[in-house]
């Protein structure tokens, strides 16, 4: 440590830039690309060996993208998304990492990017109105900005459960996944949990492993994505009426056509309960043929209306019944106690048909708990299973986690820490009143993981970049919420949060899945569209609730 309470480099001096950027994934990267059109000098700084974020991360065997690779890509370079190529209609994860490596040879971002580096602080220094941010190197960085890209989903989290570290066979976390691969052939695996990241794994390693597990706490709804090759036909239609399609992607409420060819674009906009049971049974049966999370706009009402809800929840329990020749496993496997879409909609390949394989057993936890890990696999109330390897597809600490792992301080020593303990507070999801000058990409209080992710950094950082071009232009140093439009802000997000049914299940979008954390549901749900407007409007206020500090002047709140 200096004279000044700045922690030093190796070399004794904080090396110095404008923006201090955290994380080397879409958000990352695009970031940086856009912040060299302004002139500012920043650096990334990431934990991986790799760019990508999530999807360097995630390469547990069929993970895969449920939003179309069409769409789920870059729209800022015409060039770029002409030229790139997508192999299937959903990309797997390699290709998406392929496709991150690309755009960061393309816009030779690698310069700018250091990896291998975990930044464990960041602390405003109120005197020279700049970021001090440390890492686990040692290194010290001094910012004026500081840019928060740690992704939504990027702190892995291991269950609670009695014994696990005195397990004698190899563990995994599907968010954590060793990168030469693993073989599971010939071994008796265990997978732990059936969400998202489970339902597209459980598929791939049935098709190895010689026998597989699953223990099952509560039971998902599932769609089947229809994957296939990208064909032409598909492609050129795209390629060709790209602008017009992504213009209109952005006014949706999930920043995703479903049907590009249709004039509503895939919205059913007319409510479940205004049609006949036999029309309402050939929408959901065509969604259910087409695939994808296109389900949940079969009616304009099922995220807000129960009975609208009810039925389309009970269609897919019906579809598992058919699939599953098992009767009792079936009805383990059907959803029955919280509204489809509620939790993250998965979608999958051959999820439910895996288990009429001899090789594959459901535990249903509900039924028998977990009651410990053992030495030699888990055991439950009815007994022990004995595993090679235990996969934890146990999910995230998301939203907050990655930031609440940074100690992060703001003005008057304001730990984020201790301002999010009852729940994550910002304005617009892209600030936190008295953190000046940082700023946070798709953070909680924005349309973030109930979009699609792309389009929505896009808008963050373009939002983000306009922003710092107004401050330079007009000699401005800092840039902080009110206190007052933070909360107005957050009572925002809960009242939309709170029409819909989201709030009745106990999902990651709730923090439920941690224990101690907030339920407070963290994205908001206004749309994409609605959001981008509200951001805008901010702007054209000359953002409206925050305050604009000029250089050597005291803050100012904006007019
Ligand atoms: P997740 O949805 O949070 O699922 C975690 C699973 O682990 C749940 O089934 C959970 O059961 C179970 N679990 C947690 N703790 C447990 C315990 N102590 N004992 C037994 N079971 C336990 O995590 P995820 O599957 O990694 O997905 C997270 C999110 O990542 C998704 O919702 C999605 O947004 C994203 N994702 C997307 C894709 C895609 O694009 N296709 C793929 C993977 C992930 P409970 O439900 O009972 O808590």
């Amino acid at each position: 440590m200096s004279g000044t309470g700045i922690p030093q480099t190796r070399d004794g001096r904080a090396a110095s830039y404008d923006v201090i950027i955290v994380g080397a994934g879409f958000g990352g990267m695009y970031m940086l690309h856009r912040l060299r059109s302004l002139g500012l000098s920043a650096r990334i700084l990431d934990a991986a060996t790799g760019v990508g974020g999530t999807w360097y991360w995630n390469r547990y065997p069929g993970a895969r993208c449920d939003v179309e690779s069409m769409q789920y890509s870059f729209s800022f370079s015409k060039e770029l998304q002409q030229e790139w190529s997508w192999s299937e209609r959903f990309a797997g994860q390699p290709e998406i990492l392929a496709y991150a490596n690309h755009v960061a040879d393309r816009f030779d971002l690698r310069r700018d990017i250091q990896l291998e580096t975990r930044v464990t602080a960041a602390h405003y220094d109120e005197k020279a109105r700049r970021w001090t941010i440390s890492t686990d190197r040692g290194e010290t960085f001094s910012a004026q900005f500081c840019v928060m890209a740690t992704g939504c989903l990027s702190t892995a989290k291991l269950p609670e459960i009695e014994g696990r570290d005195s397990y004698r066979g190899a563990t995994y976390h599907t968010g954590y996944w060793p990168h030469e691969g693993v073989d599971f052939t010939g071994l008796s695996v265990g997978v732990i949990g059936t969400g998202s990241s489970a339902i597209q794994a459980i598929p791939v390693m049935a098709e190895q492993a010689a026998h597989l597990t699953i223990f099952q706490r509560t039971p998902n709804y599932s769609i089947p994505s229809r994957n296939g090759p990208m064909t032409p036909d598909y492609e050129g239609p795209w390629k060709s009426d790209y602008d017009r399609r992504r213009a209109k992607a952005r006014t949706m409420r999930t920043g995703i056509l479903y049907d590009a060819s249709d004039a509503n674009f895939g919205i059913n906009d007319i409510s479940a309960m205004a049609v006949s049971d036999e029309e309402r049974r050939r929408v959901y049966e065509q969604r259910w043929a087409t695939g994808g999370t296109s389900f949940m706009a079969a009616f304009n009402d099922l995220i807000t209306n129960q009975e609208s809800n009810d039925t389309a929840s009970e269609f897919v329990r019906s579809k598992i019944r058919e699939i599953v020749r098992d009767p009792v496993t079936a009805e383990i496997l059907c959803p029955k106690d919280y509204p489809i879409g509620t939790k993250r909609i998965c979608v999958d390949t051959d999820y439910f048909e895996t288990y009429n394989r001899p090789n594959v057993t459901l535990v249903d936890l509900k039924a028998t708990p977990i009651e410990a890990i053992t030495p030699k696999g888990v055991r439950t109330s009815a007994g022990e299973y004995a595993f090679d390897a235990i996969v934890y597809a146990t999910g995230f600490d998301a939203m907050t986690g990655t930031l609440m792992n940074i100690d992060i301080r703001g003005r008057d020593g304001m730990a984020l820490r201790e301002k999010w303990a009852a729940g994550p507070q910002t304005y617009l999801g892209l600030m936190v009143a008295g953190l000046p000058n940082l700023f946070m990409i798709t953070g909680p209080g924005s349309p973030s993981v109930l979009s699609n992710m792309i389009l929505s950094i896009e808008q963050h950082v373009d939002w983000l970049i306009d922003a710092l071009a107004h401050m330079r232009a007009s000699g401005l140093e800092t840039i902080e919420p009110t206190p007052d439009s933070e909360v107005s802000w957050g009572e925002h997000v809960n009242e939309a949060g709170h029409r819909t049914l989201y709030v009745k299940a106990a999902s990651w979008y709730m923090g439920a899945n941690v224990e101690g954390k907030p339920r407070v549901f963290m994205p908001y749900i206004g749309g994409v569209g609605t959001y981008r407007q509200e951001c805008d409007e901010v702007a054209a206020k000359g953002y409206e609730g925050f305050v604009l500090a000029p250089r050597d002047a005291p803050a100012v709140a904006a007019e």
